[in-house]
């Protein structure tokens, strides 16, 4: 494709509009435990009846049987007492999100399309989740919504209708439900449960549809219920929240959250940014260079990964690498360059492999690590956004037929 690269780095930046997200889906009629705070359960457990001095242990025993042995169905919870099992699959579920469809790329990599209640004109709430197995650990990807408010010109998720902010239970549930598809859980509940490197899924990056921080205390709510020594026990080094730059928002995930941070910085000159992540416009980057100086407990032994996407002819010019190491100077930083991922549509195109090493020689000599996100499962439909709308494009028949296919994998 040739698009003039004068359209792309002269014309007016969009106006900087976002999307509202869609608040009042139905809520299902009887709740899932999955996901919930320790005092959610803690009052979802008053409600079965169980007298107050009883609640802590009862949340104890219960989020053992959930996170750590994978109970799936309230039977299995041994440890309760008949009445009470009964009593709380009376007002209860352990729904996970379903997983609509499934994709295995040859490198193990494994796209998921995650079904979550609600709809809109007939399309289906819908996020992904992608799992990315290395040899020293196993990475989750995340989403925070359906769709994004923000409308990043490169990003498929942004050019979604659809917004709904994700409920802390449906965040936690991808996990929940990774652990499920992968057979990643301790079902005899022995010692070893919340060793990391004894898991398949030992890091998480919040780097799937939405912007984070604009889904706040879900995304909080939902990464404590991650992070829970007791529980799924993934610690926040190992859990990374993506934002595209939401001021406020880094502040308040510092002192909240206390998560590794990624910052999607993209270019170096606001003229430019204002271009891609049109939320620049709001927040300049001299003010989101500050929030990052001012990121609690960033140390060389926990860096900010500032990532930035390389899209030719645009942002990849050497001078740009000079100035992006200019630019982060004084932070411990990463740099993550991750090459274009285009989708049908799109005016950009990736750099050309030989720009991107040049370009990583220049960050890396001025001494950052600089890995060029590898493309992983390049044979299936792999930038976020992509698996969703291409089943979306797909009959009811072919979705059942694509779900039946993902069941007997
Ligand atoms: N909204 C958050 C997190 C989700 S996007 C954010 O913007 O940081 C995760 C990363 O993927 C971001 O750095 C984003 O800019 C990048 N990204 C989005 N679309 C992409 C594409 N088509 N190719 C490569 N990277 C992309
Ligand atoms: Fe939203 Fe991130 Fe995509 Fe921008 S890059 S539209 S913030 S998901």
């Amino acid at each position: 494709m040739t698009v003039p690269l004068t359209a792309i780095k002269t014309a007016p930046a969009a106006p900087f509009v976002e999307k509202r997200p869609l608040e009042d889906y139905a809520a299902p009629e009887r709740p899932s435990l999955i996901g919930m705070s320790r005092a959610a359960l803690a009052e979802a457990l008053g409600e079965a009846g169980v007298p107050e001095r009883q609640r802590r242990m009862r949340v104890q025993q219960i989020w053992h049987w959930l996170y750590v042995r994978g109970a799936a169905e309230f039977g299995a919870m041994t440890t309760l007492s008949k009445e009470l099992r009964a009593a709380l699959a009376q007002r209860f579920t352990l729904a996970r999100p379903e997983i609509a469809a499934e994709q295995i790329s040859r490198d193990g990599t494994r796209k998921w399309l995650i079904r979550l209640p609600g709809e809109l004109d007939g399309v289906p709430h819908e996020v992904e989740c992608v799992y990315i197995p290395e040899a020293d650990r196993g990475t989750l990807c995340i989403s925070s919504q359906v769709g994004c408010t923000l409308n990043c010109t490169f990003c498929h998720t942004g050019t979604q209708r659809l917004v709904r902010n994700l409920t802390a239970g449906e965040i936690a549930g991808q996990v929940v439900l990774a652990r499920d598809w992968l057979s990643d859980w301790t079902p005899t509940g022995g010692k070893s449960a919340g060793e990391p490197e004894k898991r398949l899924v030992s890091n998480i990056v919040m780097m799937g549809m939405g912007e984070p921080l604009y889904n706040f205390e879900a995304v909080r709510d939902g990464l404590n219920v991650i992070a829970d020594g007791d529980g799924l026990s993934i610690s926040k080094r190992r859990i990374t929240l993506s934002t595209s730059g939401v001021v406020p928002g880094i502040a308040r995930a510092g002192a909240e959250i206390g998560s590794m941070l990624a910052v999607s910085l993209h270019a170096v000159t606001d003229e430019l940014r204002d271009r891609l992540v049109p939320l620049n416009r709001k927040y300049r980057l001299s003010e989101l260079l500050e929030a990052c100086r001012n990121y609690p407990g960033v140390s060389n032994a926990r860096r900010i990964t500032f990532e930035y996407v390389m899209l030719k002819g645009v942002n990849d010019s050497l001078a740009d690498a000079s100035a992006l190491v200019r630019l982060v100077r004084g932070i411990p930083a990463k740099i993550n360059l991750i090459p274009f991922n285009p989708w049908p549509g799109t005016i950009y195109e990736c750099s050309d492999w030989e720009q991107i090493e040049k370009f990583s020689e220049i960050v890396f000599a001025a001494g950052y690590a600089s890995p060029v996100r590898t493309p992983r499962g390049r044979d299936i439909l792999a930038a976020c956004g992509q698996l969703k709308s291409a089943t979306e494009k797909l009959s009811a028949p072919e979705r059942l037929a694509l779900r039946a296919m993902a069941m007997t994998d």
